[in-house]
């Protein structure tokens, strides 16, 4: 190893010799672009307009951050939209663009610990991603639809249609205001604010004052049909369906139930959200709900569903399981974050976990047969080849991160043996890194300082070694 010459007084290509460029990326190990150096952001005041006749977003971002060092530039992510001017704290700012990469150099540096404010005014027609290998080449991002548009960018394209940072590790509240054609309904993250008509137009204001991770933002356009309420533990419900969804028959311990779709997602939703708010710690928002539309892509149908903060978005009819899986991830990815996207075992084998324990709840069958089901997949199969603690970019959505994942929580759980105990663990790690993010260090660390047993031998085995568990 090499000892640098101490850089104490070094200078900058910028004259004033203190103040450097932020990094491109936030330091995450798969996608070393995603998020940036150099600043935290705080608030996000999206305001755009949409037309699904010409499929063009036109919009002003408003983005409130602190810099986290002296600044010279720094920069956001966008993905393929034009920018036709940025401003910060007033003051129109030099940009540049380098591939997803929205350089900004302000007129003056930013001296670290500063709040300041970048609008950025920007349009065009945001492009689906299809083909991606990251998702197995399903379209998704923000998708066209017959009435409107449906956005689901996780984990790394919400900069398709604004200018993010778009990491997990900062997160910020948001505001969104959104024109569409009269007769068009948004549904977006949080609360809706108020809503009223312009000429043949409508604005609809939506907030969400809680942190939230950029992949879980959604602004969802067209026609729809919405339920609001409580759910029965209290928790305010606001559910849109596509009017053209059909009507969903339910069979539950022997019996039929056939219910409208609106009527269906909003039950299902109040019954999951208020069962996980027993299980894993109290609700960390303030409203829930649903967004299902009607999204295809070249008109074969999408088997979408993502957990988008306060309402996860369904691109058709669901079954309750995934209700149930995606608003876990209320808990377990949207409050606790992943910290890199390594991590990814911490939210998808936990929503898996929670649909073991739903397949119990709904009458299905106990965790534990889930598991064993999960569990009878052959030695010799693929399958247990993945390291779900460092799954790799390309196959971090590989069933076994899901599957494994939860089936290293039930086995967790029964090794364990003691419910009381074992939810503690759970309900701590949602409490502690509340609206944060967390590590599978973490999370292991945690999981034994509160059983008080040596987990070394058992985390090796499940999480950080291929093959099939034999003995844990
Ligand atoms: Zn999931």
């Amino acid at each position: 190893m090499f000892a640098a010459a101490p850089a104490a007084h070094a200078a900058s290509s910028q004259g004033d010799g203190n103040f450097q460029p932020g990094a491109p990326g936030i330091g995450d190990p798969y996608f070393p672009l995603e998020g940036n150096g150099g600043y935290d952001t705080q608030h996000y005041d999206l305001t755009f307009s949409y037309d699904p006749a010409t499929d063009r977003l036109d919009g002003v971002a408003k983005i409130r951050a602190k810099a986290t060092q002296n600044l010279s530039r720094f920069d956001l992510d966008l993905q393929q939209l034009d920018v036709s001017s940025v401003t910060v704290d007033g003051s129109p700012a030099d940009f540049n663009r380098d591939g997803q990469e929205l350089q900004i150099t302000p007129k003056h540096g930013l001296h670290a610990n500063s709040a300041f404010i970048t609008t950025v005014k920007y349009g065009g027609v945001p492009q689906t991603i299809v083909g991606s290998p990251i998702v197995f080449g399903s379209p998704y991002g923000f998708l066209h639809t017959d009435d409107g548009a449906f956005m689901g960018d996780e984990p790394n394209v919400a900069s398709t249609w604004f200018p993010v940072s778009d990491h997990p590790q900062d997160k910020s509240s948001y505001t969104f205001r959104v024109t569409v054609p009269k007769g068009l309904g948004v549904v977006a993250n949080g609360q809706l604010m108020y809503t009223r008509d312009v000429g043949d137009q409508s604005l609809w204001v939506w907030n969400e004052p809680n942190p939230m991770a950029s992949y879980l933002v959604t602004a969802d356009i067209g026609r729809w049909l919405v339920k609001q309420g409580r759910t029965p533990g209290g928790i305010p419900e606001y559910v849109a369906v596509d009017p053209v969804l059909p009507d969903v028959t339910t069979t539950r311990n022997g019996t039929s139930t056939k219910q409208s779709a609106l009527d269906f997602f909003y039950d299902y939703t109040g019954e999951a959200i208020d069962l996980w708010s027993k299980t894993f710690g109290p609700y960390p928002f303030d409203v829930v709900g649903a967004i299902a539309d009607n999204a295809t892509y070249n008109g074969q149908p999408l088997g979408f569903s993502l957990e988008t903060q306060t309402k996860p978005v369904y691109s058709a009819v669901r079954s309750p399981n995934t209700i149930a899986h995606e608003l876990s991830h209320q808990w377990f990815g949207d409050s606790v974050s992943v910290k890199t996207w390594d991590n990814i075992w911490l939210n998808e084998g936990f929503a898996t976990f929670a649909e073991y324990l739903w397949g119990e709840h709904f009458g299905t069958r106990s965790a534990h047969d889930a598991f064993l089901a999960d569990y009878s997949r052959a030695a010799t199969s693929s399958f247990w080849n993945l390291v779900i603690a460092d799954p790799q970019r390309d196959t971090m959505f590989a069933s076994a991160v899901y599957r494994r994942g939860g089936m290293t929580l039930q086995a967790l759980r029964e090794k364990i043996n003691d419910d009381a105990t074992f939810f503690k663990i759970l309900q701590t790690w949602t409490a502690e890194h509340k609206y944060g993010n967390g590590t599978t260090a973490e999370f292991t660390a945690l999981a034994e300082q509160i059983s008080g047993l040596d987990l070394d031998n058992f985390f090796k085995v499940w999480i950080y070694t291929p093959g099939k568990p034999t003995s844990w």
